[in-house]
């Protein structure tokens, strides 16, 4: 057995970008401000957005979403329920209703053929999320939308450098990415909400703080007028530029942190697959380049006589941490008492919440830890 307990997920923060965080508290000006601005700019160079808006978290823009499209009492927003709470969340708490759709079973995206049945006249917006790193079939919902005017936006909180048909995501139309510290780049909490729609970018600029046609640097160091109005109610979501550093730096690595991420997926993959009581997820086709944020796989309970949740903890007392996402939305208590009509519906989505499990995936993790991941798994089934 391993002598150090080895977590799923860990940051890598260079002593560089600790340096650049120290500067920044040291500067005199530490909310949002240049760096921000820098890097939101380099965020939209690296995935060719038209332009992005730096956030506390990829919760708050979808929050920014909803309000800026004007969402609530009656619509309908159509999201797998295989995905982290804060969509779903959002959604209820905007006074909406969430519609969900369920998943492909082994790629864990939706798709055209599971969302078409589903539009109604109240559909107003279809949140798909890129799951794991891989990307859904954005073409085929995008054509599916555009028929009846619904707009779409992509959950993009695993997707920071993937790259569908060739193109990265966040490219194209509206995507919210995360930079929470699991995922493949953090700034400790943030999002940014990428766009190529300017004037919905210009509305979650002002949303992000309080609605006001400025916000604070512009009004202290950009030499504008210090009464800034209020155009509509906003929200207190600007990140600060303690994080934006952080970001700044992990964005000049992030290509480095996926390279190595696939090398160990792939170690993965190729030492998994002897084991037939352990079933990997697979990629959409259209998914050109993967960014590896989760490695997961689905434990065949049948075979393995084994329940997921044993697994985990037998692999955890050999020291070995995993992860679940996600445990469906629908099946969680608020979710499962007030739509109960929802159990049952989601057939590929159940299946597979009962049986995932993400195993240890992080830059700095080691192909022999990859080999030791393996080795317990098979000393775990045979127990
Ligand atoms: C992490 C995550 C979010 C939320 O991101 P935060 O920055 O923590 O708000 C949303 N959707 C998915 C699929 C996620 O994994």
């Amino acid at each position: 057995m391993r002598k150090q307990f080895l977590p799923f997920s860990q940051p890598s923060i260079s002593e560089e970008e600790i340096a650049a965080v120290a500067d920044v508290l040291r500067s005199g000006w530490i909310t949002t401000g240049t760096n921000t601005i820098l890097f939101e700019f380099a965020f939209s160079c690296y995935c060719e957005a038209n332009g992005s808006v730096a956030l506390t978290s990829a919760t708050a823009g979808l929050h920014l979403l909803l309000t800026a499209m004007d969402i609530g009492p009656g619509d309908e927003v159509i999201t797998p329920s295989m995905t982290w709470v804060s969509t779903v969340n959002m959604i209820v708490l905007a006074g909406a209703t969430p519609v969900f759709v369920d998943v492909d079973g082994d790629t864990l995206t939706i798709t055209p053929e599971t969302i078409e049945p589903l539009l109604t006249d109240k559909t107003r917006l279809i949140l798909p999320v890129h799951f794991a790193g891989g990307a859904a079939d954005m073409d085929g919902i995008h054509q599916l939308a555009r028929k009846r005017g619904i707009t779409v936006v992509e959950d993009a909180a695993h997707a920071a450098g993937t790259e569908y048909k060739g193109q990265k995501i966040g490219s194209k139309g509206t995507s919210i990415f995360s930079f929470h510290p699991i995922k493949n780049m953090t700034t400790g909490e943030g999002g940014m909400f990428c766009s190529d729609d300017e004037e919905l970018l210009q509305t979650i600029r002002a949303l992000k703080f309080h609605g006001l046609s400025v916000d604070a640097h512009d009004r202290n160091q950009q030499g504008r007028l210090p009464q800034a109005e209020v155009l509509q109610p906003g929200f207190k979501y600007n990140m600060t530029d303690i994080a934006a550093v952080l970001g700044l730096g992990q964005l000049t690595r992030l290509d480095h942190f996926i390279d190595k991420r696939t090398r160990l997926a792939e170690r993965y993959l190729e030492q998994l697959s002897e084991i037939e009581e352990i079933l990997p997820l697979t990629t959409t086709k259209e998914t050109s380049r993967h960014a590896w944020h989760l490695f997961i796989v689905r434990l065949d309970t049948e075979k393995a006589k084994m329940d997921r949740d044993v697994f985990m903890d037998m692999l955890k007392q050999r020291n070995i941490g995993t992860g679940l996402h996600f445990r469906a939305v629908h099946e969680q208590r608020y979710y499962r008492t007030t739509m109960p009509q929802v159990t049952g519906t989601l057939p590929e989505t159940e299946w597979n919440s009962n049986r995932i499990c993400s195993l240890p995936l992080f830059p700095s993790m080691t192909m022999d830890d990859v080999d030791n991941v393996v080795a317990t798994i098979k000393e775990v089934l045979a127990a």
